[in-house]
């Protein structure tokens, strides 16, 4: 009898546009073998990922059960698990797609490791981005460090690129035994309003957004109060659906000529730049990228632990940075102007360090994605990417004036300012709001004063600098 190929499913929850489980399954055939399709409840990952996270995790392997693929669940350390699931099938040929992270490559080591000691082999190929982290380089072979270069040698490699193979799960030949170890314990997000995990509601987001909002994109995409950005973050985050798709989604369309798809192609080269980044400086992913930075002094004890939650839970009586606190909290997503506001306020007018606030994005975010998330924060500290940030400190008020300018979105999040009127970005100067502090006491006065924390930021910023 031919043994089996296994198939492990990592960040690639789907079935179009899969190039490593259209080879698996093309060989399977070629060979009349069977596919062996395998999820690995990862120990060390649920310890420290959020419960969003892994919610849409696990529903998005329910919905490849639900189309017809008979994963295998298994728990525990993936060089065990894995190599355990492979040896009791007597399959010699584990196949996945490709992961980057530094978590990601040191896991993906070991399990080759361990495979190779029972006599078997993991091929990797693809992974979740359009152009492999690592491959972009300079004309003198280095990797870049500032985004528009790489997005112009970005640009080029991946122009021509088109979705590769999708696989139809009902014709493939599934490995199909007793699905003993399930996984069918509810797991409760913490999100109030979820993704649809599946990969059909990935393409449709994909398609309405292509049709109604790719155009405007550029002029719209910084304003909160309209759902103007694609919202594909999550679904890119698990796989449920792969970039390579929706840029042939955008070339295709008839907007593929306009800004708003040339600053949309942008965007997902940023994703793809911080991947890099990430993969040739691994250690970012906690410390400082620019060496420079690490002097900084941050706070803390009891004032930092508590405007930290004051900051966490929605409640700084900035109301747009309470905003997105709140939907970040109740979405489990936050737009990313407001991710940019929210982070420089907590780093620069409340001097708490950037790590902090990442972790706290990390836990909640549907999206959370090491690379992507790190380096936007690092971006918004001054640590980061960037030739001359840290002047760049965001004013919690003027971004709300200019970002959100009749105040939508902070009512639609902060629903003790709902009936302020046009001061619902400064409560405090509006008579209404001081009869409604007085009379309900629900919405905090600034627990700081945004100009002189500025100042403050500055002055600490001066200490990291030679004299
Ligand atoms: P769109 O505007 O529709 O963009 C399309 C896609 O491009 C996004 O889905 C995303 O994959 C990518 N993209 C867009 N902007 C960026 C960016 N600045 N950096 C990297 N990729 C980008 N994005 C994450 O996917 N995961 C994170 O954990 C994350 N953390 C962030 C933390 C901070 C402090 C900041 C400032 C940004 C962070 N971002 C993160 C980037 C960005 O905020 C989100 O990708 C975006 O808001 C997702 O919404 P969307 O899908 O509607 O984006």
């Amino acid at each position: 009898m031919v043994p089996p190929i296994v198939f492990w499913f990592r960040r690639d929850l789907r079935c179009r546009d899969q190039p490593a489980l259209a080879r698996a399954i093309t060989d399977a055939r070629a060979n009349g073998a069977e596919i062996a399709a395998l999820f690995v409840l990862d120990s060390r990952l649920l310890r420290t990922t959020g419960s969003n996270r892994t919610w849409l995790t696990l529903e998005s392997v329910r919905a490849l059960r639900s189309s017809g693929i008979p994963v295998f669940v298994r728990s525990g350390k993936p060089e065990s698990a894995v190599t355990e699931f492979a040896r009791s099938i007597g399959s010699p040929d584990v196949r996945a797609s490709d992961d980057f992270t530094p978590y990601g490559r040191q896991r993906d080591l070991r399990v080759s490791q361990a495979l190779a000691a029972t006599g078997s082999t993991l091929a990797l190929e693809d992974g979740p981005y359009v152009v492999t982290p690592g491959t972009v380089r300079k004309q003198d072979d280095t990797p870049f460090k500032v985004f528009t270069p790489f997005n112009r040698v970005w640009a080029i490699a991946a122009s021509g690129i088109t979705p590769s193979l999708s696989v139809d799960p009902r014709s493939t030949p599934w490995l199909r035994m007793d699905q003993s170890e399930s996984f069918d314990a509810p797991f409760k997000p913490s999100a109030i309003v979820c993704p649809e995990p599946t990969e059909e509601a990935a393409n449709e987001l994909l398609k309405q957004f292509v049709e109604n909002r790719l155009e405007t994109y550029d002029s719209e995409r910084d304003r909160p109060d309209l759902d103007a950005s694609s919202r594909l973050s999550p679904y890119l985050k698990v796989g449920l659906i792969h970039p390579r798709t929706v840029l042939a989604a955008v070339d295709a369309s008839a907007a593929a000529s306009t800004n708003g798809a040339r600053i949309f192609r942008n965007e997902i080269c940023w994703r793809e730049f911080y991947a890099d980044v990430l993969f040739h400086r691994p250690d970012s992913r906690v410390a400082d990228f620019a060496q420079s930075m690490e002097t900084m002094s941050y706070d803390t004890g009891p004032l930092a632990d508590e405007r930290f939650e004051a900051w966490a839970s929605g409640r700084t009586g900035y109301p747009f940075i309470d905003a997105g606190m709140r939907q970040l909290r109740t979405e489990g997503w936050m737009h990313n102007r407001v991710r940019m506001a929210a982070a420089s306020f907590l780093v620069k007018d409340l001097h708490v360090d950037w790590r902090r606030g990442a972790k706290h994005f990390l836990d909640h975010l549907f999206d959370g994605d090491i690379a992507s998330n790190q380096h936007g924060w690092q971006w918004t500290a001054g640590t980061g990417t960037d030739a001359a940030p840290y002047f760049r400190i965001f004013n919690p008020v003027s971004q709300g004036l200019r970002f959100d300018p009749q105040g939508t979105y902070v009512r639609r999040y902060v629903s003790e300012l709902a009936d302020v009127g046009k001061n619902v970005h400064e409560p405090w100067l509006s008579d209404a709001v001081g009869s409604l502090f007085g009379q309900l006491g629900t919405y905090p006065s600034p627990i700081v004063l945004h100009a002189e924390e500025r100042d403050e930021a500055l002055r600490r910023y001066r200490e990291t600098r030679p004299a």
